[in-house]
């Protein structure tokens, strides 16, 4: 006779009793977000592992950072797409967006003129001559930003291009992006803000991605003044960052809807409102702004998903919320100035009691934003069935909620999110229930009821809640055939935040411009075997070959030319990165070399159509004769 050591048992007994409807979540590597995400598990009733999970994987993973983090799970949804962290780097960032305002110029006119340091130093300063000779008068500034910094560190103002030379020697091998600073912005009470919104892409084939409907305004902390030599270093004046702004003496913790260096999004757009200006224009504006950003990124992300995948390994799926950090000019025009793939889930404020000593405080504005989102973007990526089953026991809850409120006037003063908490607690328990004995959890439950409700009728709540839980299994199993007392009421939850971008409303909008996925899938084409650093010179030979390019007058040693010289030009772009092989933004170059060379057109965009329709019917043809 086998005998199991009574970790093995309490596993063994832990995985038969995780009910096949339940939805499981490993948050062994959430670590800054787990906070929301433990509400929304209590919220939701899923299964947490906070160590992770051994015995079978799980269906949901959550990383606070990289998809690297968990040596890829297999099958799942992980939090974060391969990737997407130097895609959402500014240099990255902004040169797929460059890409796309060489071929949608008047439509990719939504984030400030860049350039890449040191790589395009003399562009950088011939440009800025001739705007110079363009309008005599023009007192440019320009923002100087480490390549791939955040939260405002390294960020610093310049005035003239020579300054970034002086600055430059001693930060070597550093890259940087230069940007127009852009000085004339939208103020509150005199203050300069930037908008944080929540995107969440929930699939990239087929795309699918959201919008959180609330969001952040975050202010700096010095009122705001056009940029001058004697300003221009003054950090708490032209950075909005939260990160740099909490050290201010002057910023302020309020919680009042309409105060504070941290407001709601709605607060601020019913102030523009309140000034007599449209702020339903303004949300249209910035949901077009997303829409091409993640049109724009796509192309790469696909990539980068190809490249990350060993060969063999089944892939889990990917999902990822992103933080867009938005600026409105005066006129109330949207400015994108960068994404950040890894956005603050943080819901505590850190406010300073005495010198030096620090206290975190929750906030309620971060919570009021942050957790529907998470809780949102949980539902959203969880299996139908799965999801329908949550949300109905959510209803459940939320409707003995109900009861018991309607029944003990007391219970209306408390906060909703203490009374959740409560019967969360009861769920919980149910995998411990079947270890510890009924009893025993009742009692603790009870003591936690009895500890928050002094006078509600406990054995009454149990003995509904037991009877509600029985009558769901048996819905759960026979679906459809048994009426759900609940099933015809309200609701009760709170609408859902995220407003579906595409598909839904913006498809034919971005489907004008997602021509670059078809160059990406090109590229994979070529590319072969995942885990490849990018196109090597034999890959680009079969491409030509294959797309028959040499009709089109691609000689084998202009082909060899082409590919040395793009190498050298990428490499240059990126010191310190150097492959041997050509990068997918390298491999767009060729594809507008080839289109200028034999696919003439009277638009760059036209050109480039001509070099992939024509390469897609070559392939096409050749899978047909094979
Ligand atoms: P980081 O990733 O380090 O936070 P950002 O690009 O977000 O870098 O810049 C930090 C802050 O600097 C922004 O929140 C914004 O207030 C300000 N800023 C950045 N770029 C510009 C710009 N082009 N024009 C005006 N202000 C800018």
């Amino acid at each position: 006779m086998s005998h199991s050591s009574p970790r093995r048992e309490r596993s063994r007994f832990m995985k038969r009793h995780i009910s096949k409807h339940a939805v499981t979540i490993d948050t062994s590597k959430a670590r800054s977000n787990a906070d929301v995400v433990k509400m929304c598990v209590k919220e939701l009733g899923l299964i947490e592992f906070p160590c992770g999970r051994k015995d079978a994987g799980c269906d949901i993973y959550w990383h606070e950072l990289h998809f690297d983090d968990n040596p890829s799970p297999s099958g799942g949804k992980v939090n974060k797409f391969p990737g997407m962290e130097d895609i959402c780097s500014k240099m990255t960032l902004f040169r797929c967006l460059d890409t796309m305002r060489e071929l949608y110029p008047t439509d990719y006119d939504f984030y400030p003129r860049t350039w890449y340091l040191p790589a395009q130093f003399e562009k950088f300063s011939s440009e800025v001559q001739k705007m110079k000779e363009k309008r005599k008068k023009l007192r440019q500034t320009f923002i100087i930003k480490p390549y791939g910094g955040s939260s405002g560190e390294g960020i610093y103002l310049l005035k003239e291009p020579k300054d970034y030379i002086s600055a430059y020697p001693s930060k070597r091998g550093m890259c940087h992006v230069a940007q127009e600073y852009m000085a004339n912005v939208y103020l509150i009470d005199d203050f300069k803000f930037d908008f944080r919104i929540y995107v969440v892409l929930k699939s990239l084939e087929p795309l699918e991605f959201y919008i959180c409907k609330e969001g952040l305004a975050r202010f700096s902390t010095v009122p705001y003044q056009s940029p001058t030599k004697k300003n221009m270093h003054e950090t708490f004046m032209h950075l909005t960052n939260y990160s740099l702004n909490k050290r201010s003496k002057t910023f302020s913790h309020s919680e009042e809807v309409d105060e504070g260096s941290k407001r709601t999004l709605s607060s601020v757009m019913s102030r523009i409102d309140m000034n007599g200006q449209d702020s339903r224009q303004v949300w249209e504006d910035i949901e077009n702004v997303v829409c091409k950003t993640v049109v724009a990124i796509v192309p790469e992300a696909k990539v980068a998903m190809h490249r990350s995948i060993a060969p063999g390994k089944s892939d889990p799926t990917y999902f990822q919320v992103l933080g867009f950090d938005i600026l409105l000019l005066n006129d109330l025009k949207p400015i994108l100035l960068e994404i950040n793939g890894s956005p603050s889930l943080f819901m505590d404020s850190e406010q300073e009691i005495s010198p030096g000593v620090t206290k975190y405080v929750r906030s309620t504005k971060d919570e009021e934003v942050k957790f529907p989102l998470i809780r949102d973007t949980l539902l959203l990526v969880m299996s139908p069935h799965k999801r329908k089953h949550c949300e109905k026991k959510r209803r459940k809850r939320m409707m003995h909620l109900k009861k018991l409120r309607s029944s003990h006037d007391s219970l209306i003063a408390r906060p909703s999110s203490e009374v959740m908490t409560c019967i969360q607690t009861y769920d919980d328990k149910e995998v411990q229930d079947v270890e510890k004995g009924k009893e025993e959890v009742e009692d603790t439950m009870n003591q936690q009821m009895s500890d928050l409700y002094v006078d509600v009728d406990l054995p009454q709540f149990m003995e509904n809640y037991h009877s509600e839980n029985e009558h769901e299994q048996e819905n759960v199993i026979e679906e459809g055939e048994h009426h759900d007392p609940y099933e015809d009421d309200e609701p009760h939850l709170e609408d859902n935040c995220l407003k579906q971008l595409y598909p839904g409303l913006y498809r034919e909008e971005c489907d004008q411009f997602r021509t670059l996925e078809r160059a990406a899938r090109l590229y994979i084409n070529f590319v072969g075997v995942r885990k490849s650093p990018g196109m090597s010179s034999s890959a680009f030979r079969t491409f030509v070959r294959k797309c028959e390019l040499s009709k089109k007058g691609l000689t084998n040693a202009a082909v060899d030319i082409m590919y040395i010289d793009l190498q050298r030009r990428w490499d240059h772009m990126n010191p310190g990165s150097s492959t041997t092989c050509l990068s997918f933004q390298a491999f767009l170059d060729a594809c507008f070399e080839i289109a200028r060379n034999s696919f003439s057109a009277p638009t760059k965009i036209e050109m480039l159509n001509g070099v992939l329709s024509y390469c897609e019917s070559q392939l096409h043809l050749k899978e047909n004769e094979t």
